[in-house]
């Protein structure tokens, strides 16, 4: 009896104790409830998913393409009432680009049509030619001499170096319940050293980079006709861009063919046989408006405390030049309806709520590197701006559209318990899992690396990266009601986030 009374004693003093350090996270399960039943009963995904990718198509940057997605977009925000739309420029990006024809096919040995893609940024030939491939090997400077005065009028080629590899496994990838109990683990470091390892030598290269100039510079003045180069397999073309800044030239006619294509002539030239190709490229530059842009819309704050704090959501609207819809069609659709569905519902949240659809990621997060460098954080001098202390968190979309598993929360223990409450309600839609661990690749990386709390939500890849940047990535590849249940998911989080009394909490940043 005793030693029960002393348990109970101990119970009643120690449970009590070990709640007041738990944090409790407000949950408005109703709200959740609303939401739920709002994107998967009234979504608009489908729509919208369709006019990104099939009506207006690839969104290259700089291209006709995201200037019509720009303006798509922030018509579609302003239609679903939220306030300070605009196309803002973050800075320069560089020259627009746009493929008005493409044809190209072997005539010798026999006639057959070529997969491919011209690479982004490239010149187009001169009409429609006639002409063989040659196979160039240059490993050296001195080997350019052995093709001086044999290249006009030609397409080079040059030998296959690397192969695609026998797929034995499937292409989707879903999380288990095993990966997502690791994930919820810190990655166990072993070894004696936790330093970086030596320096890498580069000098090989910086060889090999000279050696590519030196090469260019050999065929413009040799006066070839169109370079060929292998990119994707089972007909997806993968995308290649040249340079698009206003200092550089734009440069020859660069076509990437399919592993399978490119392969063969290859292996017929290096046999000896008669090969002809005949092809033409339209490509068209443009320079009157050189900058890039962001879309940014928003659901003012009400509180009068908190109203100029903001969430933000985020998802590059940019794509290649052959495609667009998982990368970042779905991120983009997603992040839309999430703002639609606050809207429908009538949320009048305490902070401020703004969607950026960024621009230029492709080529190194542009835009929202000069976004948080314009009104958060300039890392290259290191000044802090206005708004730095105002954002809560952001949260970005751009792992495909497979299911939202939970979250990447970039190191962030003390944001830990917050997300795995705020996830909880999501159980039954597989979205709980809270990781440590940093993701990179994309947007967030801007506002992590600024010292704020910048997540990519967890996303199963599904085969995300069988379409990658190719031809392929359509709107076959989006899978439609994963992108609801991941607007649910995301449209919870950010409703939430605004209403709570404190911003999300910063993992130390040394600025
Ligand atoms: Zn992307």
């Amino acid at each position: 009896m005793k030693l029960y009374r002393n348990l109970l004693l101990a119970v009643l003093f120690v449970l009590p104790l070990s709640l007041q350090s738990q944090h409790t996270e407000p949950v408005d399960l109703e709200m959740v409830n609303k939401i739920k039943n709002e994107a998967i009963n009234n979504s608009n995904i489908r729509d919208m998913a369709f006019y990104l990718t099939d009506v207006i198509g690839p969104r290259l940057s700089g291209s006709t393409g995201l200037q019509n997605a720009y303006e798509w977009t922030s018509e579609q925000m302003k239609e679903m009432g939220l306030e300070n739309v605009e196309i803002a420029p973050w800075g320069e990006f560089g020259r627009g680009w746009d493929n008005e024809k493409f044809y190209i096919a072997m005539t010798e040995p026999y006639y057959q049509h070529l997969i491919g893609m011209p690479q982004a940024w490239s010149r187009g030939t001169d009409g429609f030619i006639e002409t063989e491939p040659v196979l160039v090997e240059i490993n050296n400077e001195e080997d350019i001499e052995n093709y001086r005065g044999k290249l006009e009028g030609k397409v080079v080629v040059t030998p296959v170096t690397s192969e695609p590899e026998l797929q034995e496994d499937s292409y989707v990838h879903r999380y288990d319940s095993e990966d997502l109990e690791e994930l919820k683990m810190l990655p166990r470091v072993s070894g004696p050293s936790y330093g970086r390892g030596p320096s890498r030598d580069n000098t090989e290269a910086l060889r090999q980079r000279a050696l590519r100039q030196k090469v260019n510079n050999f065929f413009e003045e040799e006066g070839v006709a169109a370079v060929l180069a292998s990119g994707g397999t089972f007909g997806t073309v993968r995308a290649h861009g040249r340079g698009y800044s206003m200092d550089s030239e734009p440069g020859l006619a660069r076509i990437t063919l399919t592993f399978e294509h490119y392969g063969r002539i290859v292996r017929l030239l290096e046999e000896g046989k008669d090969v002809s190709l005949e092809l033409e490229v339209e490509n068209r530059f443009h320079e009157e408006d050189t900058k890039g842009y962001n879309v940014i819309g928003e659901i003012p704050g009400t509180d009068r405390r908190l109203r100029d704090e903001v969430v933000m959501i985020g998802a590059h609207l940019d794509s290649w030049h052959g495609g667009g819809g998982n990368d970042n069609g779905a991120g983009v659709v997603l992040m839309m309806e999430v703002m639609r569905i606050l809207k429908e519902l009538e949320i009048e949240p305490r902070r401020t709520i703004r969607v950026a659809l960024w621009g230029a990621e492709e080529q190194g997060l542009h835009g929202s590197r000069n976004y948080v460098a314009e009104y958060f954080y300039d890392l290259s001098n290191g000044e802090k701006k206005d708004d730095f202390d105002n954002l809560s968190a952001y949260f970005n979309v751009d792992n495909g559209s497979g299911l939202i598993r939970g979250i990447w929360l970039m190191g962030n223990d003390e944001a830990r318990p917050i997300f795995e409450q705020l996830l909880a309600p999501f159980e039954d839609m597989d979205a709980g899992t809270v990781t440590l661990r940093r993701t990179g690749g994309t947007d967030h990386l801007a506002f992590s690396r600024a010292g704020l709390p910048g997540f990519n939500m967890l996303q199963d890849r599904l085969d995300y990266w069988r379409g990658y940047h190719s031809n392929m990535d359509t709107f076959e590849r989006m899978q439609l009601g994963n992108l609801m249940q991941g607007a649910a998911v995301v449209t919870s989080l950010v409703y939430h986030v605004a209403q709570r009394d404190e911003k999300i909490p910063r993992v130390d940043f040394d600025h």
